[in-house]
């Protein structure tokens, strides 16, 4: 087989030899570079204890085990001699084998289910077990609910001994093409066909995938006609290792509610060649396109967005109505993916809010404005921040669009606006926040601490970092009062959980 050439940023970062470069024995620099570093770990207990060696690898093989839990990717736990593995496609409750491989670490594979979960259920995805994405397809819709209630219980546990109030978690009637914003990303298979799809999972190689069971039925067919235009065109899709081609990824959001549609085609280059062609062939095939954005993103990055763009078609931005309200959204702006849950968490989280019309409300994490339009009706005032100059964009032109009059938006981090609104000593009655996976920061969550609203209602799409924010809180003088997971993406393994803090 032909030897794969390293990626640009492999090689940039010397990780390969380049042709006609001499040998030199790699653990030179490996020496090199453990120079000046500790080569010792030390004991949590002092000198003298020695910390044990990392567990050594099984012994490579087939081996039979039972699944206890899922982990928070949706992993199967067994235990093997005493060590624990996270196996893909397995259950809790099941007995299973296990090809178990790796030479310095194991790794378990599925060979076989000996005893099956009752909630075991056939994947509707024919690239389940390469994508990655939809982790728990092969788990029924009700046994999905039920781990995701579980994974929030396990990681709440010390606030629900603690008596907050735990609540059933909220799921979806259809949970099945339920994504209002579609990704394909493109390449050549071996053929030399251009292929959409995905990248599977912890690679850059892509797989086709023509119908994807939580992505817009709309948005596939759009994908597959650009396969067919960028042929007609002869544009080819971006290598990133002989970096020929043009276009990386297609990103099409819709309106579930107005019918609009954007398409961001994402380019490694600006310059398109028969860029107008292309655009008329797209909007031919489907009238139903509103706008065409081209982004261009030139870097080596997992990123899919780069930062120039051109409006190629229409006004380059979107509206969709979530709880009675109009939203603007443009191509760089967070916007939620499922919606039929978002007006579902939104409700939730405002009713946990408990506003009578008369507080001053801040919605940290802001984005596009949702939450703090739709809060507005029941509040004083309330305070959006958003890190990302775009979506405050659309957040102001959102407000006007509404009409609302006691909004206002600031662009800036929520952490450094919530320090500098902590020393100049003003007052807030109820702090909505609702961060990216990454979670909050110990500036914010500080500074809340300080200005110490009545209520801290906190959204979240990752309950594992909320966890760690809610110890900061808590030590700060909040205690949860209640718990509300919400199932915002089914068929995978991410839980949305909302938090009522007070003091
Ligand atoms: N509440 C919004 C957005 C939630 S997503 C909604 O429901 O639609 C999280 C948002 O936090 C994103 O818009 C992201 O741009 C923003 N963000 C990320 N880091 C930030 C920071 N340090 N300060 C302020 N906003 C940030």
């Amino acid at each position: 087989m032909a030897k794969k050439k390293p990626l640009k940023k492999d090689r940039l970062a010397g990780n390969h030899r380049l042709p006609g470069e001499r040998n030199q024995p790699f653990y030179v620099q490996a020496q090199q570079k453990k120079k000046g570093q500790p080569q010792k770990k030390k004991h949590p207990f002092g000198d003298g204890w020695e910390l044990a060696d990392q567990e050594e690898a099984l012994p490579e093989g087939e081996y039979s085990a039972e699944c206890s839990y899922l982990d928070e990717e949706g992993r199967g736990i067994i235990r093997i001699q005493g060590q624990k593995l996270a196996v893909d496609g397995v259950l809790p409750g099941e007995l299973v084998t296990v090809a178990v491989s790796g030479r310095r670490r194991s790794h378990a594979k599925l060979v076989r289910v000996q005893k099956a979960s009752p909630d075991r259920v056939s994947p509707k995805c024919p690239v389940f077990y390469l994508c990655g994405g939809c982790r728990l397809q092969h788990l029924s819709y009700d046994g999905q609910l039920m781990q995701k209630q579980r994974q929030v219980e396990r990681l709440m546990k010390e606030h629900l001994d603690a008596g907050a109030k735990f609540y059933q978690i909220l799921g979806m009637q259809d949970p099945w093409r339920y994504r209002n914003k579609s990704h394909a990303t493109f390449s050549l298979n071996a053929k030399r066909q251009i292929i959409a799809g995905i990248y599977e999972e912890n690679s850059h190689r892509v797989v086709a995938v023509d119908h994807c069971a939580i992505q817009d039925e709309k948005a596939d067919e759009i994908v597959r006609s650009i396969r067919q235009i960028m042929k007609e065109c002869k544009l080819m899709p971006y290598d990133e290792d002989s970096e020929n081609g043009l276009l990386r990824h297609v990103l099409i959001r819709r309106g579930f509610q107005s019918g609009q549609i954007m398409v961001v085609l994402v380019t490694a280059s600006m310059v398109f060649p028969a860029r107008s062609r292309f655009v008329s062939l797209l909007r031919e095939k489907h009238p139903e396109i509103t706008t065409i954005v081209m982004n261009c993103n030139p870097r080596h990055t997992s990123m899919v967005l780069g930062e120039q763009e051109r409006v190629l078609y229409g006004k380059g931005w979107i509206e969709d109505t979530l709880c009675g309200k109009t939203f603007r959204i443009s191509s760089k702006s967070f916007y939620q993916v499922n919606p039929v849950q978002t007006e579902v968490l939104y409700t939730r989280a405002l009713q946990m809010a408990g506003l009578s019309g008369r507080e001053k409300v801040l919605d940290a994490y802001c984005g596009i404005g949702t939450i703090s339009l739709i809060a507005a009706d029941k509040a004083k005032e309330v305070i959006g921040v958003e890190l990302n100059r775009d979506a405050v964009h659309d957040a102001i032109d959102n407000a006007k669009r509404n009409g609302v009059k006691n909004v206002r938006f600031y662009c800036d981090d929520a952490g450094r606006f919530m320090t500098e609104m902590a020393a100049r000593e003003e007052t807030v009655d109820v702090v909505l926040m609702d961060p990216p996976r990454s979670g909050s920061d110990e500036a914010f969550l500080q500074s809340v601490c300080r200005l110490k609203p009545k209520k801290v209602v906190y959204i979240s799409c990752n309950p594992q970092t909320q966890k760690r924010d809610l110890k900061v809180l808590c030590a700060g003088g909040y205690q949860v009062k209640e718990i509300q997971p919400v199932d915002m993406f089914p068929q995978t393994a991410h839980c949305e959980n909302i938090c009522l803090l007070e003091r």
